[in-house]
């Protein structure tokens, strides 16, 4: 958990031991412009048409040159705007690259500003600033619209949550949301704590995402298969179970190390513990959380 922890918080460091040179970007398309595009890293939307090219997020560096070449062979031209989903290496390691063909990079102020200076991790190990070509050149508060190519984009930031960064982006007329990290699949969410994530955040921020939606929308995920808001729902029913049993747990003095031999530590396993969060420690991070919610047992 801590070594992959570690790797997690620190993705460009990732890039070497990683080999991209198999990985193949592969494109779904959505709508008669709008793709998903999938390869190594966060899933990446693509908007296309005679204005020129859009996406949101962009995987690693040493993709960029594929993603670029994938954007190509559905419409010839350089990829005008990025947005960034959150700050994570995953969805912006192309940044620089991008920005350097043109692009102008689009996120939340805290992405920016997160991306500017140092930072210590969870493991208490510096992490130094990004390269100022990496940093977003437009950045916004709350939302956002980009009208490009016909499609009306509406960039929504929903509070605290995967991070304290977290922007979904809604595709207005294909009906289209791409949720970044605030919604994956088949894993327990990440919430990055040292860049202001949070949990509690992370459920409020699944039910805004399903507001949004309506039972058509074709629903792309910070990483795993293409949904529906069905399936957001569902996971913000689980999220709140833990929720739920953990302040029930700590309401009845359960002390928060004795939570990890619950049955709601080991509950979602089975369909989310593939990832490198395993319900043991996600149930620790919850009642962190949620201990304050939890009543006090007053003794006799
Ligand atoms: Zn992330």
């Amino acid at each position: 958990m801590r070594i992959l922890l570690f790797v997690l918080l620190l993705p460009l460091s990732l890039q070497a031991q990683q080999n991209f040179d198999t990985v193949k970007i592969r494109p779904f398309p959505l709508t008669d412009n709008v793709y998903m595009l999938t390869g190594s890293g966060g899933n990446i939307g693509l908007l296309v048409g005679p204005e020129g090219n859009l996406i949101v997020d962009d995987q690693y560096a040493p993709l960029s040159v594929k993603i670029r070449q994938a954007v190509y062979a559905i419409n010839p031209g350089e990829v005008r705007y990025v947005i960034n989903t959150h700050l994570h290496g995953d969805h912006t390691g192309g940044n620089e690259n991008f920005r350097k063909l043109g692009a102008t990079l689009v996120a939340h102020d805290n992405v920016r500003a997160r991306m500017m200076k140092e930072t210590v991790n969870r493991e208490g190990k510096t992490v130094p600033p990004r390269n100022p070509e990496s940093w977003p050149v437009v950045t916004f508060e709350r939302r956002l619209n980009v009208h490009l190519n016909g499609e009306d984009l509406e960039l929504h930031y929903l509070d605290r949550g995967h991070t304290d960064g977290d922007v979904i982006v809604k595709f207005k007329k294909a009906n289209v949301i791409h949720t970044g990290d605030a919604f994956v699949r088949e894993r327990y969410p990440f919430i990055d704590l040292t860049s202001g994530g949070s949990f509690l955040g992370y459920i409020h921020t699944l039910q805004q995402i399903y507001d949004l939606a309506d039972d058509q929308t074709k629903i792309i995920p910070g990483h795993g298969a293409l949904a529906t808001r069905s399936d957001v729902k569902a996971l913000h029913d689980k999220l709140a179970d833990i929720r739920d049993q953990v302040i029930a747990a700590l309401s009845k003095g359960t002390k928060p190390e004795e939570l990890a031999s619950l049955p709601i530590a080991t509950k979602y396993d089975p369909e989310f513990g593939k990832g490198f969060v395993k319900g043991k420690d996600f149930v620790l991070l919850v009642a962190d959380e949620v201990k304050v919610m939890a009543p006090v047992r007053k003794k006799k």
